[in-house]
């Protein structure tokens, strides 16, 4: 059956392999509109639970969510000069409308920063304002060259979160504080671990003074920036005129923060945890946490099959920590075959449940992530199954987590070392850094690694390097290179 093609493996072409899993398991589809893709409901999914995660997480900090225009006008981006060197390369404009020239170009966002400080300085007027927390899911278009399904694409889907803060120190504890929730849903939700740290200027957020990111490690070793919380600073609140009276009696600017992830994080699942039969999926971020595969061979079986099925998923559905099971019911398949499918799309637990499991009040219930088998009561079902996913939450993250110390390194390396692993098989390199953009870029050039951060305390060696791995100097900090998509 050709459904049951062995996918290529990891190890003979990353990159083909990543393409055929994201099709294969449905997750998304190319579009007829070249770099843009439609994503699947087995993708969305995902994708709805990732939300509902994170926007529970947002809120518990006060944050609300809002919703501003898809267009802006040209005239906005033009206002942060930074910003508008960063963006301007990369933004669709619209120039006609209802079959008439505008009057003023609209670029279609490709991140609302400008449209919504023009609305915050409507808003804000005085320290009691003050701080403002908005969130906004919305998609946003750049227009890349180079696009990959997930990864880079010319439209996406993400949430833009766009606070204003009386004082510098406010404005930088949310910047950290959005970092922290992303860094815990990436651990706890995605179980793919990730080293938070501060950018340096070159890779920093077009108009920021400050952005820190998430940096995870996928299996080819190349690194995913996840996520990124930006600390603006005055600079856009000065473009757009956002003041506000200070308890004092005076006028300042407010500061204010940015921050995003997006459907890339789907892409990064795949890439973290999948493998050489397809998807894995964490169970929190799985739309079906069981899938039931009746076995049967008469009628008679089927039917009895059948409605044991139905029974055992209302079982499931009903405890106290609901789990999300389905029975595939599918008639023009053998069992094999589904086996095979559920694989494919990553569904962590499949129950195996035939006349002769009925007869002995069983089931058989198999990991995904490991394809340990083992028989389970069948009044005993809730708790075991709870207990597994639970496990396979918390393996499939430590999985992750070895997987990335083994191919990071650390302590003195020289720069010929630095470039046969860049060159070879890659990895996340910790060396010291002199600070000069020259030597930033010169790797960069030579090796094509770059620095994804200049990683926070818990994540620096426990001796601190001396030297910049490029030029031999003093080291003023250290920094995490590598590869990235
Ligand atoms: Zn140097």
């Amino acid at each position: 059956m050709a459904d049951e093609q062995k996918l290529t493996t990891r190890a003979q072409d990353f990159s083909a392999w990543y393409n055929e899993v994201v099709l294969r398991a449905e997750l998304a589809d190319y579009s007829p509109v070249r770099g843009c893709m439609v994503i699947r409901p087995n993708g969305y999914g995902i994708w709805e639970r990732m939300q509902r995660a994170l926007d529970d997480m947002f809120k518990a900090t006060g944050v609300e969510n809002a919703y501003f225009p898809l267009f802006i006008p040209e005239s906005f981006l033009h206002k942060e000069a930074e910003h508008v060197e960063g963006f301007a390369p990369e933004t669709a404009v619209v120039t006609h409308g209802g079959g008439k020239k505008l009057e003023e170009p609209l670029v279609v966002r490709p991140t609302s920063e400008t449209i919504i400080y023009a609305m915050f300085a409507k808003w804000v007027q005085s320290y009691r304002d003050l701080p403002l927390l908005i969130n906004q899911w919305a998609n946003v278009v750049r227009w890349e060259m180079r696009t990959r399904l997930f990864l880079r694409t010319l439209e996406f889907l993400w949430q833009e979160g766009h606070t204003a803060h009386a004082t510098h120190d406010e404005a930088e504890t949310e910047t950290r504080l959005i970092l922290s929730i992303y860094r815990r849903f990436m651990d706890e939700w995605m179980a793919m671990p990730v080293v938070t740290g501060q950018k340096t200027e070159s890779e920093r957020f077009a108009g920021a003074l400050r952005t820190y990111a998430c940096e995870a490690m996928m299996q080819d070793n190349k690194a995913l920036q996840a996520g990124t919380s930006h600390n603006l600073g005055q600079n856009f609140a000065r473009a757009f005129d956002v003041t506000f009276q200070t308890e004092g009696g005076g006028t300042d600017f407010v500061w204010s923060t940015s921050w995003g992830v997006s459907t890339r994080l789907v892409g990064g699942l795949v890439m973290t945890h999948g493998d050489d039969g397809g998807l894995r999926l964490p169970p929190k971020l799985s739309p079906i946490e069981v899938a039931i595969v009746p076995i049967y061979r008469s009628d008679e079986q089927r039917a009895r099959v059948l409605e044991a099925a139905a029974r055992i998923r209302d079982t499931l559905a009903a405890g106290p920590a609901p789990i999300r099971a389905h029975v595939d019911g599918r008639q023009n398949m053998t069992p094999g075959a589904k086996y095979f499918d559920w694989e494919l799309r990553g569904v962590p637990l499949r129950m195996e449940l035939g006349p002769r499991d009925l007869d002995q009040n069983q089931a058989v219930l198999v990991r995904r992530d490991t394809r340990v088998k083992q028989p389970v009561p069948l009044n005993d079902v809730a708790r075991t199954g709870a207990a597994l996913l639970a496990a396979i939450q918390g393996d499939m993250f430590a999985a992750a987590h070895s997987r990335r110390e083994a191919h990071s390194v650390r302590g003195p390396i020289t720069y010929d070392r630095f470039r046969e692993i860049m060159d070879g098989e890659g990895a996340f390199i910790y060396t010291g850094w002199c600070g000069s953009a020259a030597c930033e870029t010169a790797v960069k050039d030579e090796t094509k690694a770059t620095i994804r951060v200049l990683p926070d305390p818990e994540f620096r060696s426990a001796e601190a390097p001396r030297t910049c791995v490029k030029c031999g100097g003093a080291a003023v900090t250290e920094a995490l290179w590598a590869k990235a998509y």
